[in-house]
């Protein structure tokens, strides 16, 4: 088994010192799962795998029950985290990137037992009447995702083709964001507030990140999530906040410690990360890379 360096330090170094230190800074854990499946995903490190065995979902959902939270909408966490909107006792955002279609059989029976509710990214080029795969694993139909919303599940938008964004123009930036939330809207009749990146978050890249907040806010977005990990709090930039990346190997202590916020230094270290990558891709070669890692925020390192 492959040793992990993020579990052993959030366990054994960060969660005692968070408990000694007292910390207490409001902050709000935003999950993000992708796939509800068995699939072991054999020869990726844990901390790159983005499956939830539906057993092991179980038991986190029951977890949250148990220990008194309440799922929140984004809208929600952003006027709470801005003062606006009062805090009722500990929320959880619980957010599902892909639109797979396991979400129906897996996840939604478990939340609906516990009154729970979660918000669904769609890249809706993969969204059919009829099913269509996404990375091998088919995803959700435009009827399943109506019955979906009627019964309480959100949906925001995951771009059309969920390309890697920081390598394409404004212009066909702008036509998948905007493109994919106009879809959602026609399909659903309601408004699509949120947003999630696909792929790892370029954070470091302070002109694109001002050019994809301003043309999200023109697409008339008001919330958004992206693979930086941690939990969202009072810095959090309301259109590109923090999550906690989910799987399979989140044993009960590694679940509860990253909901205290023992996980949050990840983010330092993510940062830093991308910071020496990018001035590295920059000093080596006038190139852009062909592969800016997987899906999840981890891949990004
Ligand atoms: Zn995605």
């Amino acid at each position: 088994m492959s040793f992990r360096l993020d579990r052993f330090a959030t366990l054994y170094v960060v969660n005692p010192l968070r408990r000694r230190a007292f910390v207490n800074q409001p902050a709000i854990p935003i999950l993000m799962y992708h796939s509800l499946s068995e699939d072991t995903e054999t020869g990726v490190h844990p901390y790159y795998r983005t499956a939830t065995s539906p057993h092991r979902f179980a038991s986190q959902i029951k977890y949250l029950h148990d220990n008194g939270y309440r799922t929140a909408s984004l809208t929600e966490i952003v006027g709470q985290l801005q003062g606006r909107a009062a805090v009722a006792g500990k929320s959880v955002v619980i957010t599902f990137d892909d639109g797979y279609h396991d979400f129906y059989h897996h996840a939604f029976p478990t939340l609906n037992q516990y009154g729970f509710s979660a918000t669904v990214f769609l890249p809706t080029a993969y969204i059919g009447e009829s099913p269509v795969s996404f990375k091998g694993t088919d995803c959700l139909t435009w009827g399943e995702v109506r019955e979906l919303s009627r019964r309480g599940i959100l949906f925001g938008s995951h771009t059309v083709t969920h390309p890697q964004l920081h390598e394409l123009s404004i212009s066909k930036i702008q036509e998948e964001i905007a493109n994919s939330k106009n879809t959602i809207e026609e399909k659903l009749g309601c408004a699509v507030d949120s947003f999630a990146y696909p792929y790892a978050f370029p954070q470091t890249d302070t002109d694109f990140k001002k050019m994809l907040r301003d043309s999200l806010g023109q697409a008339g977005y008001q919330n958004g999530v992206c693979t930086t990990v941690g939990r969202a709090n009072r810095k959090s930039e309301p259109l590109f906040m923090e999550r906690l990346p989910v799987n399979s190997c989140d044993d009960p202590a590694l679940f509860e410690a990253k909901l205290a916020g023992a996980y949050d230094w990840i983010a330092r270290v993510q940062y830093f990360t991308k910071l020496v990558k990018a001035t590295s891709t920059r000093l080596s070669s006038s190139k852009p890379s062909q592969h800016r890692g997987s899906e999840n925020a981890q891949a990004s390192w």
